[in-house]
């Protein structure tokens, strides 16, 4: 009898275990929980453009993420196995977001200045939720030596594929020198030595000066930037091309670059090519926070007025065609011009051109980790990828200043604002 009773017993145990499986971890019941942190997601936008989940718990493990699995997982029901849980439950959980334009130290004359605010504008850049940065121009090594901090843990950032000095025809602040393509070949190879992860090119003046013409002129001559693209091709190094007026996109695309960084007069034909040849779009429209702030100002130069008034009226519905054709584009801020920590006002500038709240998450999320061809890594909270998350008070998808409220930082599976 006694025997009865105990199978009687052990067969209810395992039933109530298998339903527990069944409700709670049905996906994914084999998950190694021991060592691992489990986040419990209210509302979970795992893949921006997706419909967001409810009442999930994404297991972290080793800096990734183990599983995303149904419901809350809680140490009840994972026996012999401390969890750490972090409680989500009333927050809107997304992958970390992405700026795929900014300057962290490129301030001011002197370098120990440079690294001193490139370690401030890191640490600002993630605590807004920014886990991932391009860093597209400085003014020596700093930004490499940044970089290497953060990713050894010596100091806290984002996670910096950097390009160091910006490559262009020399001369006073035209960039490192590409003078002929034998200079451009030596300038290039020299910027991947001393270690950029990418190329950053001039290939039209900067729109701090007065390049706001259409029909302005590219910098390099042709053979100039064939010789700076084949030796990136030859490093595996991509290449982002500065362009304001229409005819330096149209150059710079006929070689092979990544993006076009500002874009301010591509046409319909540089558009075709980049759909065409997938060519990112960081059109960093939240430049123009600055222009507005400009107008506002009784003793601007009223050239550079005039100068600033062609771009705020040309760029939002250039960026908007752009959309509507489907260039790809990825949110790029040109902080460093703009204030760091606000790397969200991108994604807020996106949605003000019309663009919708979920395409806007996505260009910062999926789009950036695409642009820098680690969607195997980056842009989604799921198993394999690493573990950069966020949380945010309220919801991004129905009121897009939301992205301002966020209260919780990981990156590669550590917390650092919580
Ligand atoms: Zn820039």
């Amino acid at each position: 009898m006694r025997i009865i009773v105990a199978t009687v017993l052990v067969s209810l145990t395992f039933i109530t275990v298998s339903f527990t499986l069944e409700e709670g971890i049905s996906e994914e019941a084999g998950i190694d929980y021991a060592g691992s942190t489990v986040i419990h997601a209210g509302t979970l936008l795992a893949i921006a453009g997706e419909e967001p989940l409810s009442e999930k718990s994404i297991v972290v493990k080793d800096g990734k993420v183990a599983a995303v699995v149904d419901g809350y997982v809680d140490g009840n029901q994972i026996q012999d196995t401390e969890l750490n849980i972090i409680d989500m439950s009333d927050k809107f959980v997304m992958a970390g977001m992405m700026d795929m334009h900014v300057h962290l130290a490129s301030r001011g004359p002197d370098p120990a200045e440079r690294a001193l605010h490139g370690i401030t504008n890191s640490h600002k850049t993630l605590m807004a939720g920014f886990t991932t940065v391009r860093d597209l121009g400085a003014a020596d090594d700093t930004i490499f030596k940044l970089r290497d901090g953060i990713e050894n843990g010596d100091l806290i950032g984002p996670r910096i594929f950097a390009a160091g000095n910006i490559i262009g025809v020399g001369g006073r602040a035209n960039g490192k020198e590409c003078n002929g393509p034998e200079s451009c070949r030596r300038t290039t190879r020299d910027m991947i030595s001393a270690g950029a992860d990418w190329i950053k090119i001039y290939a039209s003046c900067s729109g701090g000066r007065l390049c706001s013409h259409p029909d302005g002129s590219p910098m390099f001559f042709a053979d100039e930037v064939e010789a700076i693209t084949e030796v990136a091709k030859k490093y595996d190094v991509k290449v982002a091309a500065h362009s304001h007026p229409r005819d330096s996109a149209l150059q710079v695309l006929e070689y092979g670059v990544r993006s076009i960084e500002h874009g301010s007069f591509i046409n319909e034909d540089a558009m075709r090519t980049m759909i065409r040849d997938k060519v990112y779009f960081v059109p960093t429209v939240a430049v123009m926070d600055m222009i507005e702030e400009g107008f506002e100002n009784p003793d601007a130069d009223p050239i550079m007025e005039a100068h600033n008034r062609v771009f705020y009226e040309n760029n939002p519905p250039t960026i908007y065609e752009a959309y509507k054709m489907g260039v790809l584009i990825a949110t790029g801020t040109d902080a460093g011009v703009v204030p760091h920590g606000k790397n969200y006002r991108e994604v807020e500038r996106f949605v003000e051109l019309g663009i919708p709240n979920s395409d806007a998450l996505k260009m910062t999320t999926i789009n950036s980790a695409d642009l820098l061809e680690k969607s195997e890594e980056l842009g989604t909270i799921e198993a394999g990828k690493i573990a950069d998350i966020i949380a945010i008070d309220g919801n991004p998808l129905e009121t897009i200043e939301d992205v301002r409220n966020v209260v919780f930082v990981m990156k590669d599976g550590i917390v650092y604002k919580d």
